[in-house]
């Protein structure tokens, strides 16, 4: 049985001459027959390209959209299993599947000095606000963009030092909270400008600072993947415009909940949250 002929070099996912005698039930190989490159762990991603003759794409049993070109986006949660499986519905009624392994991690415990307080109950009204912040945040998320920017190698949205890692479990007070969902970047001030770490389309600028999230700035990058800023002192951009990337979106602030000035980055693909240094490698400098 003749393979497909997968090409590494520089990453390039589009012009390979594939070739492929059709079976039915076929293992594949995820790497090679689906072109997989990327970061295989636990808040990773990677993009791919299905097989020849695909009507649909599944991973984890979820069908995953296809570009044009057959490219697509996967990613892998923070808790995510050690194994992971992408099948190919073929349009001849065949499938093909494949296996292949998550990478486990180990996250580091962080202690916070404020709160939630132990004990006390968030108020009615806190309640109240939360409940129309998180459903803006919902709402933000399910805005689909036709964008390219998951395509896309990310760059840092700002230099500075990384005072939070992703997925590190925080305990405030000595009260474990949920993950760091994000990575903390400190440049020491107020005010420094950053900008978008990969091309797309604004799906929330909040006017006025969220409870939590303060002055939050979401975009999304396409194929459900997207970045969320937080703590912002202001945005220079608006809900619906269109960004790229390195463009200057932003100031870092220190609205919401936050020690300090800092810039929090998140990345989400559908539920699953995701490493942003896996996304751009260790810092520069
Ligand atoms: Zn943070």
């Amino acid at each position: 049985m003749q393979r497909r002929l997968f090409l590494a070099a520089g990453g390039a996912l589009a012009g390979f001459g594939l070739w492929r005698v059709r079976s039915h039930a076929a293992n594949l190989d995820p790497l090679a027959d689906f072109a997989l490159t990327g970061q295989l762990t636990q808040g990773g991603w990677a993009r791919g390209k299905a097989p020849l003759d695909t009507a649909r794409l599944l991973f984890g049993g979820r069908e995953v959209r296809l570009a044009p070109d057959r490219t697509f986006f996967i990613a892998f949660d923070r808790d995510a299993p050690p194994r992971a499986e992408l099948v190919a519905e073929l349009n001849d009624g065949g499938a093909s599947k494949g296996q292949f392994a998550i990478a486990p991690r180990s996250w580091q415990i962080e202690r916070i000095p404020i709160g939630p307080r132990p004990g006390s109950a968030p108020s009615e009204e806190f309640a109240r606000r939360r409940e129309a912040e998180l459903a803006q945040i919902k709402a933000a998320r399910l805005r689909d963009n036709a964008v390219d920017g998951w395509r896309q190698t990310f760059i840092y949205p700002v230099f500075g030092r990384i005072s939070g890692r992703f997925g590190s479990q925080r305990i405030y007070n000595g009260t474990p909270g949920a993950y760091h969902s994000g990575m903390d970047i400190a440049t020491g001030t107020s005010g420094t400008p950053f900008v978008a770490p990969a091309d797309g389309v604004v799906i929330l600028a909040a006017d006025s600072a969220f409870t939590l999230e303060g002055r939050l700035l979401m975009i999304d990058h396409g194929m459900g993947l997207n970045s969320a800023f937080l703590h912002c002192s202001s945005h220079a951009v608006k809900t619906g415009d269109r960004v790229h990337q390195g463009q200057f979106i932003g100031r870092i602030g220190a609205t919401g909940r936050a020690t300090g000035p800092h810039l929090h980055w998140s990345i989400k693909w559908r539920e699953a949250r995701l490493d942003p240094l896996l996304f751009v490698g260790n810092m520069p400098g």
